[in-house]
């Protein structure tokens, strides 16, 4: 068997034109989609997460404004910037890129963005809300897992779903969304005895370890739907060494499973294509006067 791959960039390329047109329309509304995005220190993976999010935003029609600050910033002078960004009326949504300096309090930092501004998803209120299945915003990479489930035809309703990783950022919504849309749901991490017993189970694999290769072929049941959020590099020693990859080995996962993500192109960009999908889902609440 070889799996169909469930092709990110293509979902996004067409929901994105679909966020371009919705944007455009709001614009001529008055109201032009902005997203604002904080970059605090010197990581220089997260100084590339934030280029391509601001690029995003520009094709798609999205005022984007980016504030950078030096890696010794005090945590005072970001959460003046944030609560100046609350009240300005032509944003609508902000974004901290993470992680931040030692410093810094994250919890902290994120709660003092305002909920309805909170595109990403991490304010506590939203998390919270997510679990009564009502946040104002949905948290990217996850809801980008279950468009790119949606759109590829895979039936979640009654399926087993295993997620590795208990992340708040990925794995821990991931579950939440997946026990909604009715499947149900094992979550395993570092702690977990028996990994592959839970893997090989899986109707739906959804995997977010920051391990590279970690999931082999012999982890996977056959026929089943592999997601691969890992964004890690190949090893030395490796033939493709230092070029990314993700937590699954794909090539030899392919041959077993039904369905999977490649990476690069599978889950990455789906997680940008929803950071856009919010922030104009606030400009269109902000239109229509919905705060
Ligand atoms: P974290 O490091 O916060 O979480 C990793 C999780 O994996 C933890 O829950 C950890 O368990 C678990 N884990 C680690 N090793 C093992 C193991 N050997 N067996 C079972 N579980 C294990 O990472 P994130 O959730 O932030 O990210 C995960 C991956 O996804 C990373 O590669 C990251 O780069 C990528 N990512 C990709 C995005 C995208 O857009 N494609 C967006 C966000 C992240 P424990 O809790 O016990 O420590």
């Amino acid at each position: 068997m070889t799996a169909r791959i469930l092709d990110g960039n293509a979902l996004s390329a067409k929901l994105r034109s679909e966020l371009a047109a919705q944007a455009a329309e709001l614009t001529a509304r008055g109201v032009q989609p902005g997203l604002a995005v904080i970059l605090v220190g010197d990581n220089a993976a997260s100084a590339v997460y934030v280029r391509n999010k601001v690029a995003a935003c520009e094709k798609a029609g999205i005022r984007s404004l980016k504030f950078d600050y030096p890696q010794d910033a005090q945590p005072a002078a970001v959460l003046a910037k944030i609560a100046e960004l609350n009240a300005d009326p032509a944003v609508h949504g902000i974004l901290v890129q993470l992680p931040l300096p030692p410093r810094f309090d994250e919890k902290v930092v994120l709660e003092a963005i305002s909920v309805d501004k909170d595109v990403d998803g991490f304010h506590a209120e939203n998390v919270g809300r997510l679990s009564q299945g009502q946040p104002a915003f949905f948290p990217c990479t996850p809801h980008g897992v279950m468009k790119i489930l949606e759109y590829g035809d895979i039936p979640v309703t009654g399926s087993d779903a295993v997620v590795v990783g208990r992340s708040n950022i990925v794995g821990k919504p991931m579950a939440m969304l997946l026990t909604q849309a009715g499947a149900t749901v094992t979550v395993c991490h570092s702690k977990t005895r028996d990994l592959a017993a839970h893997t090989r189970r899986a109707d739906i694999l959804v995997v977010a370890m920051g391990r590279a290769l970690a999931i082999g072929a012999e982890m996977i049941k056959p026929g089943a739907t592999v997601i691969d959020v890992g964004m890690n590099r190949f090893p030395d020693g490796h033939p493709q060494a230092g070029k990314l990859c993700g937590d699954v080995d794909f090539d030899a996962a392919k041959a077993v499973a039904g369905a999977i993500t490649p990476v690069p192109g599978g889950v990455g960009p789906m997680t940008i294509t929803m950071l856009l999908a919010n922030t104009v889902e606030s400009a269109r609440r902000a239109a229509e006067g919905g705060r």
